[in-house]
């Protein structure tokens, strides 16, 4: 089975993806999107498999939990963060770990269950500094797009046997994932980037990520003098 770890809908600022587009996208292409939206957690009608996960910041840097139940609150310690995850039952990836620019956790993913050794919108460096890392701390891998627009889910994700999409069962098949390796369009991506900002202008909404909500209240209130 085909499983991309980390996709973002519109209930991320920074996404254009309309999660239903994405499940009908998903079942075209037969890949199963787990769901990891910035600080939010959405349970959208089941058209197509899924898993329910979030992207939370945490004050040591990003961290994804995957098959949870209940939203976890951003800005909590790293370790806070995990505790929450655990127990529910979910699993944590450290993604993007080795990003400067991308708040990843660095050498606290060990601490998680799973490095993201492949991330769609990363330099390869990075990568092969996260599967370095997974190789010494003997961490299961996945690969994600990251995508924030319906063009990038499809290009890369992790082959795993058939199996029914249980937390436990999962991680232990990703000890020995295919990783398929695809980075994104980049040229796509800058002018659909772009586009997107432009879009949010136009709704006099900040296209300055990562903002805050409190900042993006203020760019409104700003928007309507
Ligand atoms: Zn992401």
């Amino acid at each position: 089975m085909k499983i991309d770890f980390h996709v973002h809908t519109n209930a991320s600022v920074d996404s254009s993806i309309d999660v239903r587009d994405l499940l009908m996208k998903a079942k075209k292409v037969g890949i199963i999107p787990a769901i990891t939206n910035h600080n939010k957690l959405v349970f959208p009608k089941r058209t197509f498999p899924y898993i329910p996960g979030e992207e939370i910041m945490t004050e040591d840097g990003e961290v994804i939990g995957l098959f949870l139940n209940e939203e976890i609150k951003s800005k909590l310690s790293l370790g806070e963060t995990l505790d929450k995850i655990r127990e529910q039952g979910a699993l944590s990836v450290a993604p993007h770990p080795f990003s400067p620019l991308r708040h990843g956790i660095g050498m606290h993913s060990k601490g998680v269950d799973i490095i993201e050794v492949f991330n769609g919108r990363q330099h390869p460096d990075t990568d092969e500094l996260a599967e370095r890392f997974a190789k010494e701390w003997k961490k299961p891998i996945v690969g994600g797009s990251d995508a924030h627009f319906l063009f990038e889910f499809g290009r890369c994700y992790t082959e795993i046997p058939d199996m029914e999409l249980e937390p436990k069962k999962i991680l232990r098949a990703l000890k020995k994932p295919k990783i398929h390796r695809y980075k994104t369009n980049f040229a796509r991506l800058q002018a659909a980037k772009l586009a997107f900002k432009m879009k949010q202008v136009s709704r006099g909404q900040n296209p300055f990520y990562p903002a805050s909500q409190t900042k993006q209240k203020i760019f409104k209130k700003r928007a309507r003098k």
